[in-house]
């Protein structure tokens, strides 16, 4: 029998990069799964390659930011389903410069999507979890959250504040066996660290002793182990998967 069998999970930021990874681990043990982002073609392409092979997934389009849409979402998929085992709110993305350079809309998106978007996920899954007395959200946060990187400060402030929501949501859910973990990630290969000049992947690169840069299916892997029975006595933590970088 496959790990997840009989789960439901839904996973933000799926039509690429961590979230497509995490979404077809989840997949391939079994689990049911609710893909989220923007790009509803990226989206559905995603669902004929899971039930390709042989899985269950559909396609949720919509902006993590829109409130109304996110519980809309889940609704649904609680109506479907009957269920909600494992969040994972990936969904993300920077607008990288120098605090005296950084527009207010700048801060204002990050801060929106990354944060709030949790939030909005969070909220709109909850009730069913406590319900249920089990479930899983997982937060992915970053290294950044934690040292913190010159250019990045709506971005770093961001993904502190999801490792903060973290502790405090595990600590309110936890009485209802309901876990909340965070993972911070360091330098992954996908598109949001393809568009970074060849000299800062350069520096990244020698300050990893593991020698490689990581891949999505390394988080992947992570959030698999964090949603599983093996982790059962785990809430409230971060864990940073960064091929030793910091
Ligand atoms: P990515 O390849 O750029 O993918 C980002 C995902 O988020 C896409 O699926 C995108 O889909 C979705 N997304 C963005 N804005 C959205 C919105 N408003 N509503 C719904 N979905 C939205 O990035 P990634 O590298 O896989 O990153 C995934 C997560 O890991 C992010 O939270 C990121 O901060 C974190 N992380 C990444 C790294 C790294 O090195 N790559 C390191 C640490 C942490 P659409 O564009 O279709 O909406």
């Amino acid at each position: 029998m496959k790990e997840f069998e009989g789960k439901i999970a839904i996973v933000t930021g799926a039509s690429r990069g961590i979230g497509r990874a995490i979404a077809l681990k989840f997949a391939g043990e079994g689990a049911r799964v609710a893909l989220v982002a923007r790009n509803a073609e990226a989206l559905n392409e995603l669902v004929g390659e899971i039930k390709g092979a042989g899985g269950e997934a559909v396609a949720i389009p919509l902006d993590v930011t829109d409130s109304r849409a996110v519980a809309d979402g889940v609704n649904e998929v609680i109506s479907h389903w009957k269920r909600v085992d494992f969040l994972v709110n990936n969904a993300g993305i920077t607008r990288d410069t120098l605090l005296m350079r950084m527009k207010e809309e700048d801060w204002d998106r990050v801060i929106s999507v990354n944060l709030k978007g949790a939030f909005n996920f969070s909220k709109a899954v909850i009730r069913q979890m406590m319900k249920q007395r089990s479930g899983v959200i997982v937060n992915i946060s970053s290294v950044v959250g934690i040292i913190g990187n010159a250019g990045q400060t709506n971005y770093a402030a961001s993904k502190a504040g999801l490792i903060a929501f973290t502790k405090s949501l595990a600590k309110e859910v936890g009485p209802r066996n309901v876990r909340v973990v965070a993972v911070a990630p360091g330098f992954i290969e996908t598109d949001m660290t393809a568009v970074l000049p060849d000299e800062v992947k350069k520096a990244y690169f020698s300050n990893i002793p593991l020698r490689r840069f990581g891949k999505p299916e390394d988080v992947a892997e992570l959030v698999a182990f964090l949603c599983s029975d093996r982790a059962s006595y785990i809430t409230g933590q971060t864990f940073i998967i960064d091929g030793g970088l910091t």
